[in-house]
């Protein structure tokens, strides 16, 4: 039988070094790493360490510290266990070879410091029948607009470079959003537009405000770029903190603000007054990210008349379509001209181009699948909310935050039923929080079930 190591895939084909525990494995390789991880770990930040062993099925907080690997964890007692079991196995390796020392010492000396301690961007990893981590749309094309799209693909190009500006595709979001075609820049999803943004408008302060909690990529790519993130926890409703944001405005006077509303993971939308709050504020560029504004029908493109600072973003990843990447950059011509210096010329490639045209010709599905959706959300959150212990968040976008009693033990118990959704657990606010999106009625059914099932014994 092959067995793949749980952290790198490896089967034991390749490795017959594989030490394996319930249902979990992990070879010679990975557990020389992990322990040097661990050792990391140890001089740090011990939450890092926090969680569930899948070797031991144990929670551990303390002296004990778990490695979260791709699908499964594991503490530094099953790595002292599983060196002892692997028959031949060399302790006296480690990852610091010379090779690896002068990697390191290639890598200390050319990365910078921010980056080297970044986290990098963590998405869905743990391949589950119903699939409800990612915040995309359960629905695919359907067949007529799944035949016209092949037809288009057919007579593409392949040899040749896309249309740099996208011009066809941009005039189709022009006449759909009736903002001019000259105030739309296209990114090989939204993403790539943040990186933009912050490439372009980072010449003041250098420094960048966002709400916390919210989505990881505003934080992640400003530090990336050298640039100074600021962060204002958001109030006790998820809200955005009015005093505190404009303090910070006042005295750092950062050059980007990002809002994210709906905001991730929390799902709620900033109220009205607030945002315009900011963007009448703040002397530099506030961002408001709207992925996920089409689950509530809210938008703020028509204040990028009033406000020359504003700046809108929305994708179409969340609709139907995130396997294109492609996002979409509402603003005044002033700023889009800055921001249209930095863009590769060919960031959205000849098939997205295409299949995005053909999709905006042929709309009314879409709207059928977000209203779909929505009704979904209402109905799962009504479900939760009867189910004792969880606390569920109300939503306006394609998911929900929830807090449950145990999130790491809720989130691996839902993966052993075939069910993946988010787990966010960290201290603060997101403390024992998972987000689960919506998926199709029966997904959604399965999840409610599996949910019931899994807590209901803590409160028998
Ligand atoms: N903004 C927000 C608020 C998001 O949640 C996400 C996706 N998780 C994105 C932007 C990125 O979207 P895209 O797929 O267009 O890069």
């Amino acid at each position: 039988m092959v067995i793949r190591c749980s952290f790198c895939g490896v089967s034991s084909e390749k490795s017959q070094k594989i030490y394996e525990r319930k249902g979990y494995s992990v070879c010679s390789d990975c557990l020389i790493l992990v322990r040097e991880i661990l050792a990391e770990f140890s001089k740090g930040e011990v939450f890092q360490g926090r969680g569930r062993c899948s070797f031991c099925g144990e929670e551990h907080s303390g002296e004990r510290l778990v490695f979260r690997g791709k699908n499964a964890k594991i503490c530094n007692e099953c790595v002292r266990q599983g060196e002892k079991e692997i028959k031949g196995f060399d302790s006296t390796a480690a990852v610091s070879s010379k090779k690896s020392r002068g990697e390191d010492g290639l890598v200390n000396s050319r990365v910078r410091k921010a980056i080297r301690d970044l986290s990098p961007y963590t998405g869905p990893e743990i391949e589950c029948p119903i699939k409800l981590d990612g915040n995309e749309s359960p629905f695919t094309l359907p067949p007529d607009v799944l035949d016209k799209v092949l037809a288009a693909i057919t007579k593409i190009p392949i040899n040749r470079y896309p249309d740099p500006g996208a011009v066809g595709l941009r005039r189709k979001l022009s006449q759909i959003t009736g903002f001019p075609l000259e105030g739309i820049v296209l990114g090989n999803g939204s993403d790539e537009l943040i990186a933009m943004l912050l490439i372009t408008f980072s010449g003041g302060s250098g420094k960048v405000l966002v709400p916390m909690p919210t989505f990881s990529m505003f934080k992640l790519s400003t530090v990336a770029l050298g640039l100074e993130p600021l962060s204002v926890q958001l109030d006790r409703y998820f809200d955005i903190d009015l005093g505190k944001m404009l303090k910070v405005l006042k005295y750092n006077n950062p050059d980007l603000t990002f809002l994210a509303s709906p905001n991730n993971p929390t799902g709620n939308s900033y109220s009205e007054d607030r945002i315009v709050g900011i963007i009448e504020n703040s002397k530099g560029v506030v961002v408001i990210d709207e992925a996920y504004t089409d689950f509530c029908g809210k938008s703020h493109l028509p204040l990028i008349d009033k406000y020359e600072n504003l700046v809108v973003l929305r994708t179409m990843s969340k609709v139907g379509f995130a396997g294109i990447r492609l996002g979409i950059l509402f603003a005044r011509n002033h700023l889009v001209k800055e921001i249209n210096k930095v863009r590769l010329p060919y960031n959205i490639n000849l098939y997205s181009q295409r299949i995005a045209e053909v999709i905006l010709e042929n709309l009314s599905f879409v709207g059928e699948n977000i209203q779909l959706v929505t009704r979904e959300r209402e109905r799962v959150f009504k479900q939760l909310k009867k189910i004792p212990g969880i606390e569920a968040f109300p939503s306006d976008a394609n998911f929900i935050l929830m807090r449950v009693i145990d999130a790491e033990a809720v989130h691996q118990e839902l993966i052993n039923r075939g069910i993946i959704v988010r787990n966010f657990n960290s201290p603060g606010r997101l403390e024992n929080c998972l987000r689960v999106t919506i998926g199709t009625p029966g997904e959604n059914d399965s999840f409610i079930r599996a949910l019931e099932e899994i807590v209901s014994p803590q409160f028998s």
